[in-house]
């Protein structure tokens, strides 16, 4: 396309709140046929709302809340920032010796405790705990199981018209790449039209999920908010960041940047490059 229409282009997506770095990235817009989404923050409302806080092993609530809420303080995962926002400023503790397994959870000392929370896997993979249908964290405190946290993650409310719209404009396949279980991956795919979901991956799965696309359905599209979803924006032909609280990991990986809490920009942004592109020739 000519040079011109796709300044023009770029600068009409800005002003619907779309950063598009280059030219070329709304040519494979306007040809995509392959829509990826993360799934937590990205499908669903980037907060969740804390369910259930179900301590084991002599522990209480409040410490199981605490404990992991203070390792969480820096990590930018919705989990983290979602449990923090809903810890009281007294119960979040100094964290030394902090360490994060992107797609997995983070430990640290707090209060001369080793804290460990994420995956049950990853934070206590002998123990034996009741799964529930929901997001969940497991916490262990010095080795030991201490019980987990479970959070409502609510599937967007424009969710649905946006992948209407990316199926009108011509979207042939629509998949959820998520690490967390696949009774929560189904339920929020229930409730948009999502053909292909893939629930339980690490970061590097995802990756391979956005590779494996065939040539004739390229090209594909990832869009998601998280650092776990970096790698997954830059194998994709177009990675696009869900933005909206700054720059991100996900952001500095992306082609193009929604600066607003918004997912139907992704739809919007289809549509402005196609528009672009009839202009053009
Ligand atoms: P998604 O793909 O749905 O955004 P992730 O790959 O980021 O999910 O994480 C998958 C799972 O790993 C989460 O559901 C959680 O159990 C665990 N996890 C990842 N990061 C953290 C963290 N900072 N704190 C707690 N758990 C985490
Ligand atoms: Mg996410």
């Amino acid at each position: 396309a000519a040079p011109v229409a796709l300044v023009s282009g770029m600068s009409s997506m800005s002003k619907n709140h779309i950063i598009v770095k280059s030219g070329t990235t709304l040519e494979k817009l306007a040809k995509a046929k392959t829509f990826a989404f993360d799934k937590t923050g990205t499908l669903t409302k980037n907060e969740l709302v804390i369910d259930e806080i179900h301590p084991e092993n002599g522990y209480t609530a409040d410490e199981i809340q605490s404990l992991s809420a203070s390792v969480e303080q820096q990590s930018s995962h919705i989990i983290a920032t979602s449990l923090v926002k809903n810890t009281s400023a007294q119960n979040l503790l100094p964290v030394t010796n902090l360490k994060e397994k992107v797609g997995n959870g983070v430990s640290g000392t707090v209060a001369g405790k080793e804290v460990k929370v994420g995956k049950l896997t990853y934070v206590a993979a002998n123990q034996q705990a009741n799964t529930k249908n929901a997001t969940t964290i497991y916490i262990s405190i010095d080795g030991k199981y201490a019980g987990y946290i479970s959070f409502k993650d609510q599937i967007r409310p424009e969710t649905s018209a946006t992948i209407a719209s990316l199926r009108k404009q011509g979207a042939q396949s629509i998949m959820m790449l998520t690490g967390d279980h696949k009774a929560v991956a189904k339920k929020i795919a229930a409730s948009a039209d999502i053909d292909d979901v893939r629930s339980e991956l690490l970061p590097a799965q995802k990756i391979a999920a956005v590779k494996e696309v065939s040539a004739e359905n390229r090209p594909v599209v990832m869009t998601g908010d998280g650092v776990n979803d970096a790698p997954s924006l830059m194998a994709a032909d177009v990675g696009i960041a869900m933005g909206a609280k700054g720059a991100t990991a996900a952001s500095e990986s992306a082609d193009a940047v929604i600066m607003v809490n918004d997912l139907s920009k992704v739809s919007d942004a289809v549509a402005i490059s196609k528009h672009t592109m009839k202009v053009a020739h």
